[in-house]
């Protein structure tokens, strides 16, 4: 059964057709990249994945439930582009951003869970950040706050992990060594990844799927999928 499934799916805000007639899968331990270039729907449809809008047309499905059904949000985990930026903001470790992922996964007023250190040790042994742990994450530099946030994410146990172009601030010559990191998660985790990026030439060689968002799709309709 796919994690996720949409079929025919399109969406309009008032006056633009920021998606046309989309249909793809993503099965478990998959590694989609989602490409195209600005303004060809690309931040549109992971709010739809996401729950944030409701396609126009279409259909949209969750872990086999129609989207509207399904409940367990968590099960998709999230880093926006925008996260790093908003972090360095206040003072924490790198340790306290980790478990702060699994604050909602619990509840507000529940405890923390007394192996919380050791999940965070394990996430961030993942991400290849094991020796930042007490370090303070606004002395990271962009790319290790980006795997803070991957890690944080992970803490909760996505099945999907959604990443909205997390390579965006970092430095060219760890871009290579960020993706080497997604790939390891994904083949050796059998974690389930949907990366959106413009870095088609540095993901090629690392994904399972490709979905092309074209701009021409505002007018005519047009996507493909393949393996590569
Ligand atoms: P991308 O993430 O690939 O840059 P978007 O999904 O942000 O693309 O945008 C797709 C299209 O929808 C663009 O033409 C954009 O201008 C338009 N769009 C995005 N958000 C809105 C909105 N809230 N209201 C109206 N049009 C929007
Ligand atoms: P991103 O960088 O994540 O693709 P953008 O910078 O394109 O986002 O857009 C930022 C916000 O503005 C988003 O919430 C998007 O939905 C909204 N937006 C984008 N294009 C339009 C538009 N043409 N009209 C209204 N809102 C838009």
């Amino acid at each position: 059964k796919p994690l996720i499934e949409l079929k025919n799916v399109s969406f309009q805000y008032e006056n633009t057709h920021a998606l046309n007639n989309i249909s793809f899968k993503v099965d478990e331990g998959d590694f989609l990249a989602i490409i195209g270039p600005n303004g060809s729907g690309k931040s549109t449809l992971l709010k739809l994945i996401l729950g944030l809008e409701k396609p126009t047309a279409g259909e949209i499905k969750l872990f086999g439930l129609a989207s509207n059904q399904f409940r367990d949000r968590e099960l998709i985990g999230y880093v926006s582009q925008k996260s790093n930026a908003f972090n360095s903001a206040f003072p924490a470790t790198v340790e306290e951003v980790v478990k702060s992922g699994l604050v909602k996964k619990l509840g507000f007023f529940k405890q923390i869970p007394k192996d919380a250190s050791k999940k965070a040790e394990e996430v961030l042994k993942a991400v290849g950040l094991e020796n930042l742990a007490k370090r303070n994450i606004g002395q990271l530099s962009g790319g290790q706050q980006q795997r803070v946030f991957i890690a944080r994410a992970l803490i909760a146990e996505p099945k999907v992990l959604i990443l909205d172009e997390p390579t965006v601030g970092i430095d060219h010559e760890n871009v290579q060594s960020f993706y080497d990191m997604l790939a390891r998660l994904n083949r050796e985790q059998n974690q389930t990844i949907i990366l959106v990026t413009h870095d088609v030439d540095t993901v090629s060689n690392r994904i399972s799927h490709v979905a092309c968002l074209n701009q021409t799709i505002h007018f005519h309709g047009y996507k493909e999928e393949f393996d590569t």
